[in-house]
C-alpha cells in the first residue's frame, strides 16, 4: 500500500480515495511527486480470453507508460498431471467440475514468494459488489493477484486459505472470472495517476464524489434542431460549473437517490 505521506494517510482514513489519487497525481501537499506502479497478476485457464481488454485504449496506454504491469498467468502451467487438468468432479456428486486447489496453491505460493501482495482476489458472483469506492481503494495497491474461476468455481479451501478478497461485478452468473477481472482492472487502472492525461478527468466521473456525471455535449451546437443548452456555449466558466453541479444533483436524485445518503 502506498501510504508514506501524512495527507494521504488522513485521506485514506476518511475514505477519500479520490483525494488520495488527486494528491498523488498532482503532487499537491507532497514533498516530491511520486510515480506509482501497480502490478496485477491474473490467474486464468483462458489467457487468450483476457488479453484483448489490455491491448487497447487507456489500459494499454497505462501499460505502455509502465504505470501498470499486468501478467496473465496460465493456470495450466501449474497442473501436475500430464493432461494439464486443473478441474475435477464434485465431491458428494452433482453436475459440473470444480477447480482444484493444488495448481492454484502452487501458482499463488510461487507469486507470493517473489513479492508481497495487498490482496489475493477471487472473482465470484457471491463476493462483495464492486463499486467506485472499491476501485479507488484498490488503485492504491502495489501488487494484486486476481484469480478467475471457471466451471462451478474453485474448491472452497482456496477461498478459505488463499483468498483475501472476493469481488462480484453484479448479481448474475457469467461463465468465467475473466470478464469480471477485466472490468475490475479497467476501473482501477484508469484511476492511476498519469494514466488519463488530464488526471482530474477521472476524478469528475460518475460516483467519484457520490454524484453522477452531468450531461455532456460536443459539436455541432445544433443538430437538425436538437440544440446544446445555451449556457454551455456562453464561455462563462462559473455559470457552466454551476449548471453542471445542478444537473449532477438532479440526475443523482432521479437515478441513484441512495448515493445522496
Ligand atoms: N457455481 C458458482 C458460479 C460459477 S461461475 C455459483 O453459483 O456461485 C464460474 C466463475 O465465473 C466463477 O468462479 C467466477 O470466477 C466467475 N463469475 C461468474 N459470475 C461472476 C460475477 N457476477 N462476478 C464475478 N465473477 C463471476
Amino acid at each position: 500500500m502506498f501510504s508514506d505521506n501524512k495527507i494521504i494517510i488522513e485521506a485514506i482514513i476518511k475514505n477519500r480515495f479520490h483525494l488520495v489519487n488527486y494528491i498523488c497525481a498532482t503532487g499537491k501537499g507532497m514533498k516530491k511527486k511520486k510515480v506509482r506502479h501497480l502490478q496485477i497478476d491474473i490467474i486464468t485457464v483462458l489467457p487468450k480470453l483476457i488479453e484483448s481488454p489490455f491491448s487497447h485504449s487507456i489500459v494499454k496506454r497505462a501499460m505502455d507508460k509502465k504505470l501498470v504491469k499486468v501478467n496473465i498467468i496460465n493456470l495450466r502451467d501449474y497442473a501436475s498431471n500430464k493432461y494439464k487438468h486443473v478441474d475435477d468432479y464434485l465431491y458428494g456428486g452433482g453436475a459440473g467440475m470444480v477447480m482444484m486447489i493444488e495448481p492454484i496453491a502452487k501458482c499463488i505460493n510461487k507469486l507470493k514468494s517473489k513479492r508481497d501482495y495487498d490482496e489475493v482476489i477471487y472473482m465470484s458472483p457471491d463476493g462483495e459488489l464492486f463499486n467506485q469506492k472499491m476501485a479507488n481503494k484498490l488503485s492504491l495497491s502495489k501488487n494484486l493477484i486476481i484469480l478467475c474461476g471457471h466451471y462451478k468455481g474453485v474448491d472452497e479451501r482456496v477461498r478459505e486459505y488463499f483468498i483475501t478478497k472476493e469481488i462480484s461485478i453484479g448479481d448474475y452468473v457469467l461463465s468465467g472470472g475473466e470478464l469480471p477481472a477485466a472490468v475490475v482492472c479497467d476501473a482501477v487502472i484508469r484511476l492511476l495517476p498519469g494514466v488519463i492525461s488530464d488526471e482530474t478527468s477521472a476524478l469528475t466521473d460518475s460516483f467519484q464524489d457520490g454524484l453522477l456525471s452531468p450531461p455532456a455535449y460536443t459539436r455541432p451546437a445544433d443538430y437538425k434542431g436538437m440544440k446544446v443548452p445555451d449556457i454551455l456555449l456562453s464561455g462563462n466558466t462559473k455559470q457552466v460549473e454551476g449548471w453542471r453541479n445542478e444537473k449532477s444533483e438532479e440526475r443523482t436524485t432521479k437515478r441513484r437517490p441512495k448515493l445522496l445518503g
